[in-house]
């Protein structure tokens, strides 16, 4: 028989079986004749996990009272290997294999060569099927992936009879593929140990054996059809503009959309009789063994953007559409994205998530830091993240160390606990100053705000030693929202905020919206930016759409009844912006009192400094203006014109350089002139190294991230801020002082708890 056709009998043979209502051990014994007779070999065995071992579980050719007696550990003899390594191993003369175990009980003897394949299930072997021949002989690639396709098959059968609990696969799935150490950036500071969840989960087939070809055929034509549309509209979508990482990994993904070879071999798995979706993971395990051997970084990735793209296909075919977060976190989760947008990722449940590694992001884009809000400790910009971790293996996520540890070993998890308890010593020594306030040792007092956005952060104020909240970002109710937030619904939340915070401030800042936090809700049709952060967004939105700026004034006014209402513009970039923002909730304050309601006793009017044109009128602004906060986030990414979300931008200009201080110099002693309060609110802020800076710079105020309270406060508790601005002037003035260097010295000879 050629053995190209032996694939499909085969196929066709086991469907007959598996739709019998015989037993197990039945269908196992009859799988192994099958086997033998279309690959004309003398002996054809499976092997099962069972307690941990490799155990025979039905055999033809071997000898029978073998069956529940033979048991192999994993990584022993050539079936262990098979197993340990999830690879094919084929051999013309078995014993010349250095891992060839020789069991007598089997009569094993009489056979020369010997070719297995792995039984996978949720990528963890949990068994072998292997074939045996009398005579030395090679084995052809045909015959191999046919052994595979039925291997396929019979993981299908024994997860559908129970034969091996897939939670004891995991287990030494993790055991036998290492423990690894992927590197990547810090992105919110953090130590967590939990289970690897993929946003996209991997899809899981169910069904191997078609019933009807043809119909499968049918499917995967329309399943392209939907996949291509998919990534045809998304490259048109404004986020993934030309030049862009997105963009790049998009045209990947085209070419081997529409690239006829994937299609053709998925088409001849279905041709032997597997499922659509079975015929897609056929293809797709035989490009992630092809991927495994490759050291081309280049192709490795290009492989590993194939394999994503499998997994839509099989998404699309499985009608699995959803992400982790509407399935559910269980216990400890780490989230495992190539990126997320903010609104993805408070769709999940804070208290199920321990971190989030992602193979792009970068330190100052808006997922990042509803992440911070969240107190979600994440990782990002790791290599290899998808070829190297599973659905669920165990890791370790030190974002402080910029590590991820892959299925940590026992003495790994056990400095992982000496790690944990030192941080919560560390938590004990910043409780400890938690209340006292941030006073220098030469006696400048330094407020410390809380950044916020989410309803139950004003109940961590106390806990975070916040002097109050410098910003709250009032747009994150706009994004986890499928719709715009009602006014009572605005309204609901400024006032458990104001409650929540007593006699502490609170500034509100207005929706911004835009950018890196695009709503669908919000983008009309044909209005898209080409270049978003630059765009249509935040108070030009606003004041563009004047009912949506009203309606969130309303709000404001009435949760701040009877008490005092801090409100401030993001990105505004020429004075009069300001002013008709401000005159805007006037209107609407008068409007109130005109119909006998109550208003706030007092509202302070505040204007967020982020957009460098602004720093050029700050002459015309400042007497308009109650307070100013400065957004180092985006008047960073404006001065450097570097894209804030951009990874490959993530680390390339430094806080601490000349550009950013010297501004930061001029806003202070301008605000100074005018006195008006300076705020700091951008992440810069929440730097230990970079606060100081900004401190000795005469910044009497920071809010930063709830977690930064704590370090923050002792770093000031322990400075003497005067010597260090006079260096800082110094610094500034001399061409290419390395500030970070110098600054970072000076404070170390001071003693500083950095
Ligand atoms: C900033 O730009 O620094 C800022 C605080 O605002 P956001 O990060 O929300 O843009
Ligand atoms: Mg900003």
């Amino acid at each position: 028989m050629p053995p190209a056709s032996a694939a499909r009998i085969i196929l066709r043979r086991l469907h007959d079986v598996m739709a019998a209502r015989t037993g197990a051990q039945a269908k196992l014994n009859q799988v192994v004749r099958i086997v033998a007779a279309e690959l004309n070999s003398e002996v054809a065995s499976i092997y099962l996990l069972r307690d941990g071992l490799l155990e025979l579980y039905a055999t033809f050719g071997l000898a029978q009272t073998a069956v529940h007696v033979t048991k192999l550990s994993m990584g022993q003899g050539l079936v262990g290997t098979i197993a340990a390594t999830r690879e094919p191993l084929a051999l013309a003369e078995a014993r010349a294999h250095p891992d060839f175990a020789y069991r007598p009980e089997t009569g094993e003897e009489a056979f020369h060569s010997f070719c297995g394949v792995p039984i996978v299930r949720r990528e963890a072997a949990i068994g072998v099927l292997a074939v045996q021949h009398r005579d030395p002989r090679a084995y052809d690639e045909v015959e191999i992936e046919a052994l595979q396709t039925v291997a396929m098959v019979l993981s299908e059968l024994i997860h559908g009879a129970a034969l091996v609990d897939d939670a004891q696969a995991a287990r030494l799935r993790a055991a036998n593929s290492g423990a690894i150490r992927l590197n990547g950036l810090k992105l919110v500071d953090g130590l967590a140990r939990g289970t690897a969840v993929f946003h996209q989960p991997r899809v899981v087939v169910e069904h191997t054996v078609a019933d009807d070809v043809d119909a499968e055929r049918v499917r995967l034509v329309d399943a392209f059809r939907r996949m291509r549309d998919q990534i045809d509209s998304m490259m048109g979508q404004a986020d993934f503009v030309a030049g862009t990482d997105h963009h790049e990994i998009l045209e990947t993904y085209k070419m081997f959309a529409y690239d006829e070879g994937w299609a053709r071999r998925i088409n001849e798995a279905i041709e032997t009789g597997l499922t659509a979706e079975a015929a897609v993971e056929r293809v797709q395990s035989r490009n992630r063994l092809r991927l495994r051997s490759i050291d081309d970084p280049y192709l490795k990735e290009r492989l590993s953007d194939l394999d994503d793209l499998s997994n839509r296909l099989l998404r699309i075919l499985s009608g699995q559409l959803g992400t982790a977060a509407q399935m559910g976190l269980k216990a400890d989760a780490i989230l495992i994205a190539r990126n997320l947008g903010p609104a993805e990722l408070l769709e999940y449940d804070k208290r199920f998530l321990k971190a989030v590694v992602l193979e792009e992001g970068s330190l100052t884009a808006h997922v990042i830091i509803v992440a911070r809000a969240m107190g979600v400790p994440v990782l990002g910009r790791v290599d290899q993240l998808f070829g190297q971790v599973n659905d669920g293996d165990e890791l370790i996520v030190d974002a402080g160390n910029g590590a991820l540890l892959v299925r940590p070993t026992a003495a790994t998890i056990k400095s992982y606990q000496a790690m944990r308890a030192l941080k919560v010593r560390q938590a004990e020594e910043w409780a400890k100053v938690r209340d006292l306030p941030a006073i220098s040792k030469d006696g400048r007092h330094i407020s410390l705000f809380m950044n916020a956005g989410l309803v139950d952060d004003a109940a961590t104020m106390a806990l975070a030693g916040a002097d109050g909240i410098g910003l709250f970002r009032t747009e994150f109710q706009f994004l986890v929202s499928a719709t715009l937030p009602r006014r009572e619904r605005q309204q609901a939340l400024y006032k458990a905020v104001l409650d929540a915070a007593g006699d502490k401030p609170v500034v509100f800042r207005t929706v911004d919206i835009g950018g890196d936090k695009a709503v669908p809700y919000l983008s009309a049709e044909g209005e898209e930016d080409e270049n978003p952060a630059m765009g249509w967004r935040a108070l030009r939105l606003a004041l563009g759409r004047s009912g949506l700026m009203k309606v969130q004034a309303r709000a404001l006014l009435e949760a701040a009844a009877g008490r005092t209402l801090s409100v401030m513009f993001p990105m505004i970039s020429e004075p009069w912006e300001f002013a008709e923002a401000r005159s805007l909730v006037e209107a609407q304050k008068e409007r109130l009192l005109a119909t006998g309601r109550p208003v706030p006793t007092e509202i302070l009017y505040g204007a967020m400094i982020e957009v460098p044109a602004l720093i050029e009128q700050l002459d015309l602004l400042l007497p308009m203006t109650d307070f100013v906060s400065v957004g180092t986030n985006d008047l960073t990414q404006f001065l450097f014109a570097a894209d804030r979300a951009n990874p490959r931008l993530a680390d390339r200009y430094d806080w601490l350089s000349p550009a950013i201080l010297r501004v930061m110099r001029r806003i202070v002693c301008a605000a100074a002139g005018h006195d008006v309060p300076v705020t700091v609110c951008g992440e810069m802020g929440g730097r230990p190294l970079e606060a100081l800076a900004l401190i000795a710079l005469g910044v009497e105020r920071l809010s930063i991230t709830p977690a930064g309270i704590g370090p923050i406060k002792a770093m000031i508790r322990s400075a003497t801020l005067e010597p260090l601005g006079e260096a800082l002037l110094g610094w500034l003035a001399e061409p290419g002082a390395n500030i970070r260097a110098e600054l970072s010295s000076a404070a170390k000879r001071q003693g500083l708890v950095l």
